[in-house]
């Protein structure tokens, strides 16, 4: 892609107290374009999303997203930019049932999607809509927290592996969601472990190390760059 990239992150820096975790990563995300960050445990893939949505206590260097300068806005001005979070533990409340779960997030844009929205683009969720949190298979409790921000209005949706931990044939489906996504004009940030699924859903792959991005490769040459891939991910 050409032009202004919606997000370009540059020489970013976190800590989490006395440890400095984050060694300038730089990376830049087009509209509509669907990016991986790839990398082996303790790269600091999530702590690269965490810091773009001001989660992260401390961090250095720049974000800027449509124009704005993000590095020290708080999560809820960042929120209101557009962006979304999806932690890897998914945060559904147990106690909530699905519906209940959707309404959640606060509708912080104009552009959010109702919930028969997002029951239109989860249509198993929509079958379970009275059934609690703690009921929900773990392909479903995904779908819900990526439905649930959905909500917000965010355009620039940041996901921590959502494949993690799910059967092959609810990773498909979860890989249709998100080109869905891509579709509807949605940018997409995900950590990934898993390659082949990655491959399915991806424009491009950033590979992080040590807390840097080490690495660029588009998905059609992906298969091109395996050998130099498996170096760097130990796979
Ligand atoms: P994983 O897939 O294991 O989550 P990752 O690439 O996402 O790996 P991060 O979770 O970002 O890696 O972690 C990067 C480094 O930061 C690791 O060394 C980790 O131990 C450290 N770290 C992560 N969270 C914290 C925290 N809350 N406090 C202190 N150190 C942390």
């Amino acid at each position: 892609a050409t032009g202004t990239p919606l997000m370009a992150v540059k020489g970013l820096e976190a800590w989490y107290g006395e440890s400095h975790v984050l060694h300038g990563v730089t990376l830049d995300i087009h509209e509509g374009e669907v990016v991986t960050l790839l990398g082996r445990n303790g790269a600091g893939k999530t702590t690269t999303l965490r810091s773009i949505m001001g989660l992260v206590p401390r961090r250095a260097g720049s974000i800027r997203h449509a124009g704005q300068e993000l590095i020290n806005a708080r999560s809820d001005v960042i929120a209101r930019a557009g962006i979304a979070y999806c932690p890897e533990e998914r945060g559904i409340f147990a106690s909530l049932d699905v519906t209940e779960n959707l309404m959640l997030p606060p509708v912080v844009r104009p552009g959010g999607m109702a919930v028969s929205e997002i029951y239109e683009l989860f249509p198993n969720l929509k079958e379970r809509a009275r059934s609690q949190g703690t009921k929900l298979s773990g392909g479903e409790q995904q779908m819900l927290a990526i439905g649930r921000i959905l909500r917000t209005g965010a355009k620039l949706l940041l996901l921590d592996e959502p494949s993690e931990g799910l059967a092959p044939v609810i990773v498909q489906q979860i890989g249709r969601t998100i080109r869905e996504l891509k579709r509807r004009g949605f940018t997409v940030l995900l950590v990934e472990q898993n390659f082949r699924f990655a491959q399915t859903v991806a424009d491009r792959h950033y590979v992080m190390e040590h807390g840097r991005v080490v690495d660029m490769v588009r998905n059609e040459d992906l298969n091109a760059s395996m050998d130099r891939l498996h170096e760097y991910l130990g796979v």
